[in-house]
């Protein structure tokens, strides 16, 4: 009998396992249940709204969505519309694609003040994530630190310094367009521990920074080595290489005046955000390099600024039932087996690196843990699911319903962008309930 595998989570990471489950388990029969009405998790609310090309692999997952063996489970939530037990006495195996939603927590003194805005929430709110579309970030400053040398941190910068003109071909929402648009920003501050070498910023996203309309890259050419140095395979040295030779021509570019600067600062380790209940500044120490770690010189410097963006990467959620690697912030597993029947992948399994091919890797593996350790099928699967979501009166979402959300935000898009995207989840679901009155 075909094995029928439940995905919980449709990004990146729930997709290749539904993608290569197809591929190399004959006969397999996938349901996705994802907690939103809308699918492809980061690729539609973490890729920044101006990278339009990395969210195309969305083409992809879509087609899988419409294979005869996937079904999607959209708007249910596990653990309050169904649990993990009932899942997994429904289906052969689980796989828990759930990734890694939270900010992981900085530690920084002040972290706490109004105008700190981690970069789960901040990213989520400008991409029309539900969850954090009503953060309405007060960005009433001239300044704004961000906290990270990644590239999750030089994605916030430049949706930050972009002008309007700039994102008009992306899906930036018109409530974050309007807010950033309207700010009287001019310094964006982009604060790394370590130095340029161990900036984590691609290559790509860094020289990015240089071909913005309003905006000039400052760096401190003294900070600027000429080649990287220490132990490290060749791979390694061309990306640092590459980033760093970026970095000195930002620094020996004729000065050039602009609205705005996005400033990158090396060897400094924030201590403290300063706060009168509001973000005054950040107060950071000095530091040096040794054996790839930040070490604190004692020498102190603050900048003004009025919000804070920590983008210093992120954990999963708790999870009821599932066994949790505190230190990582992941599901503890071993290479994504958490127990039987029970699997992770993605940000879930790994923590929040790599890119959206990493995941591919993750289906792979997960296919053949799976291939090689379940020896008996015929559960219900989506026939059971169907039927304890009836029960409890749970709302689902179909693919074909969401592509009806879909056709309304590319019906409902501004001139030269792909979509206006509908951020409330009531505001999605209005749009299937009318479809569903329509084909009575
Ligand atoms: P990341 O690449 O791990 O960068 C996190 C940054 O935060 C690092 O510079 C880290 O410094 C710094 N940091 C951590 N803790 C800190 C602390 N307590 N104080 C000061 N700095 C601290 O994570 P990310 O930027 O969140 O990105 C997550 C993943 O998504 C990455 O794999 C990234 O490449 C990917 N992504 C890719 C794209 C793209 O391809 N365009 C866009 C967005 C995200 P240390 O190095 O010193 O720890």
């Amino acid at each position: 009998m075909a094995l029928k595998v439940a995905v919980v989570g449709a990004g990146p990471s729930g997709f290749y396992t539904a993608i290569n489950l197809l591929r190399d388990v004959e006969g397999c029969r996938v349901d996705i249940i994802e907690a939103l009405p809308t699918p492809y998790g980061l690729i539609r609310a973490g890729v920044a709204p101006d990278h339009q090309s990395t969210k195309l692999v969305s083409r992809l997952f879509a087609r899988a969505a419409q294979d005869p063996n996937v079904g999607y489970y959209g708007n249910v939530n596990l653990g309050g519309d169904v649990s993990l037990d009932e899942l997994r006495s429904l289906y052969d195996a689980v796989v828990l694609a759930t990734g890694a939603p939270l900010d992981r927590p900085s530690g920084i003194p002040g972290s706490d003040a109004a105008g700190v805005y981690g970069s789960a929430a901040f990213v989520g709110w400008y991409n029309g994530h539900p969850n954090h579309c009503d953060l309405n970030p007060d960005l009433n400053t001239s300044a704004v630190v961000i906290i990270g040398n990644g590239n999750v941190a030089i994605d916030v910068a430049r949706v930050l310094v972009k002008t309007p003109a700039e994102m008009a071909a992306g899906d930036l929402t018109a409530d974050a367009a309007a807010a950033i648009h309207g700010a009287p920003l001019q310094d964006v501050y982009l604060i790394g521990r370590r130095g340029p070498e161990e900036a984590k910023f691609t290559n790509k996203e860094l020289s990015e920074m240089g071909d913005l309309s309003d905006c000039v890259p400052v760096v401190d050419p003294a900070q600027i080595a000429t080649e990287a140095v220490g132990a490290m395979t060749d791979h390694e040295r061309l990306l640092r290489n590459k980033n760093l030779a970026t970095l000195r021509d930002f620094a020996a570019r004729p000065p050039r005046e602009a609205p705005k600067r996005v400033h990158f600062l090396f060897y400094a380790k924030p201590v403290e955000i300063l706060t009168d209940g509001r973000v005054q500044g950040v107060r950071l120490e000095r530091t040096r390099v040794e054996d790839g770690n930040a070490v604190g010189t004692g020498e102190m410097f603050e900048i003004p600024c009025g919000v804070v963006v920590p983008a210093i990467g992120y954990r999963m959620p708790p999870l009821a039932d599932v066994p949790v690697d505190e230190a990582k912030g992941v599901v503890a597993s071993r290479d994504g087996r958490v127990g039987n029947g029970l699997y992770a992948v993605g940000w879930a399994k790994r923590g929040p690196t790599g890119v959206i091919g990493t995941n591919k890797g993750d289906g792979e593996t997960v296919a053949q843990q799976i291939l090689e350790d379940i020896r008996e099928s015929g559960r219900p699967g989506g026939t059971g699911l169907e039927r304890l979501l009836a029960e409890r009166k749970v709302h689902w979402v179909s693919f074909a319903d969401w592509q009806r959300i879909e056709a309304a935000e590319e019906a409902a898009a501004p001139p030269g962008s792909p979509r206006r995207k509908l951020t409330g989840v009531s505001d999605m679901m209005a749009i299937v309930d009318n479809a569903d009155a329509e084909s009575r």
